[in-house]
């Protein structure tokens, strides 16, 4: 069966923010390149006398504005996403003349931010986010490596089709699949994921369980930092943090509908807003759409008293809809647009909601369908191409509409649906595959082409 390989780690990935596929995917190529330098005999790597990099598609018209030349610089110095000091990340690559030292066995060699080439010139490429890495001894290449960054932080090297993989026990390909396994193996829903999960990451339950209290944790940290800091977000766009505004505002009234729509608001905007200021966030399934899943597991924590332990599966199940957009679709703006990165958060939200609620599986994948299926169409088009404008507000709409998709679902009848998950993930596939490129993360139409100006 061609199973669905996604772990739940792949979907939350603790990194600097602002862009999974421009800040974490190339961090994570140049950490694999610097490997592969490393692996080359002594002789190759004696000869070594400089580095060049460039970046194509997407990556080349918009990666100054998501940082693609720190995170290069960083993954070549060999910092690890989860750990880099974001302070330090944020002074990367500030003074062109600068010189990072490239750590071969036998010594360094000297790299600086104008060996990296933004080549924005239209050609075909096999990915609208290509980087290419050599190691050159003089003119001659020493070695060379052709990374995609194909979203949600993951890479691929060419020729390679998937990250290699335990085959998970209870495979399946799609919804359909996943709910007849659970009828097949009479399995619930969580059960079913955790024995997946322990073998496509390689590690134990309780190991699982940590880690994914670890997600929790760095999820709400990143609100509560972007609750309490104020100030303009980093860019020519000078836009203004809103979720220390309304978060103020909420504090003076009653518990209210009111007040629950907008803690949700601030919620998912402090998330969005951290991100966007390159500060430590969640892939959730993407850095870009990082405030949406933050948004809504907070406000579940603190007002609902939603336990931990279901919070963590709640994770489980949103991951589950994110794997299944991300292996029949895409969650990458630069290919489907905006729909595969808020579309697909607000869907996973939407599940989680629904689980954590006590709905079945039926109730589940119907709040997951409807919030993915009024997202269909949605553009990706940040101003300047930074990941501000639409992009920090989208996630806060994105986490409202997860609430909404949710309450719609409970007043259905699952059993009589009309349209199912996996549908729209292949409406929304299609529906990429049409989209013009100007509207797929290259800052040349839609709002990016608009009269504000940054
Ligand atoms: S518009 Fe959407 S897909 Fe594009 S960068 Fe912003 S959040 Fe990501």
């Amino acid at each position: 069966m061609n199973s669905v390989m996604t772990s739940v780690f792949d979907i939350f990935k603790i990194g600097p923010g602002p862009s999974s596929s421009h800040t974490l995917g190339p961090m994570k190529a140049a950490r694999r390149f610097r490997q592969a330098c490393s692996e080359l005999e002594s002789a190759s790597r004696e000869a070594a006398t400089a580095l060049d990099v460039r970046l194509y598609g997407s990556l080349a018209t918009t990666g100054k504005g998501h940082g693609t030349d720190r995170s290069v610089i960083a993954g070549l110095l060999g910092w690890e996403p989860e750990t880099c000091d974001p302070d330090a990340f944020d002074a990367l690559g500030r003074d062109p003349d600068g010189t990072y030292a490239f750590q071969l066995a036998e010594g360094t060699i000297p790299f600086r931010p104008k060996h990296l080439h933004f080549d924005a010139a239209p050609r075909d490429l096999p990915h609208p986010n290509t980087l290419v890495f050599r190691l050159l001894a003089g003119e001659r290449v020493l070695l060379e490596k052709e990374y995609y960054s194909i979203g949600g932080g993951f890479i691929l090297c060419k020729g390679e089709s998937e990250i290699p993989r335990p085959m998970p026990p209870v495979p399946y390909a799609n919804m359909r699949q996943l709910r007849g396994q659970m009828e097949r193996h009479a399995l619930g829903l969580v059960e079913l994921l955790w024995r997946n999960e322990t073998v496509l990451s390689g590690c134990g339950a309780d190991e699982v369980s940590r880690r994914l209290n670890g997600i929790l944790d760095a999820m709400e940290h990143a609100v509560e930092r972007g609750l309490v800091t104020d100030g303009v977000l980093p860019g020519p766009i000078g836009l203004s943090r809103k979720a220390p505004v309304l978060y103020r505002r909420s504090q003076s009234m009653p518990d209210s509908a009111d007040r629950f729509a907008i803690l949700l608001n601030a919620y998912a905007l402090a998330a969005s807003e951290e991100n966007a200021a390159g500060h430590l966030v969640v892939t959730a399934p993407t850095s870009g759409s990082a405030g949406v899943m933050p948004g809504v597991v907070y406000l579940l924590a603190k007002h609902m008293e939603v336990p931990r332990p279901l919070l963590v599966e709640g994770l489980l199940v949103a991951a589950a809809i994110g794997g299944i957009a991300r292996h029949n679709a895409s969650i990458s703006g630069a290919e489907v647009g905006c729909q595969g990165e808020i579309g697909v958060a607000s869907s996973m939200a939407a599940a989680l909601i629904a689980h954590i609620h006590g709905c079945d599986v039926g109730t589940v994948e119907n709040a997951a369908e409807i919030a993915l299926e009024h997202h269909l169409g949605l553009t990706c088009d940040p101003i300047g191409g930074y990941v501000q404008i639409p992009c920090i507000e989208r996630n806060a709409v994105g986490a409202v509409h997860a609430y909404n998709a949710y309450l719609l679902a409970s007043a259905g009848d699952p059993a009589s649906q009309k349209i199912d998950f996996d549908a729209v993930v292949e409406v929304m596939l299609e529906t990429g595959r049409d989209m013009s490129d100007r509207y797929k993360e290259t800052a040349r139409g839609g709002l990016a082409k608009s009269s504000i100006h940054c």
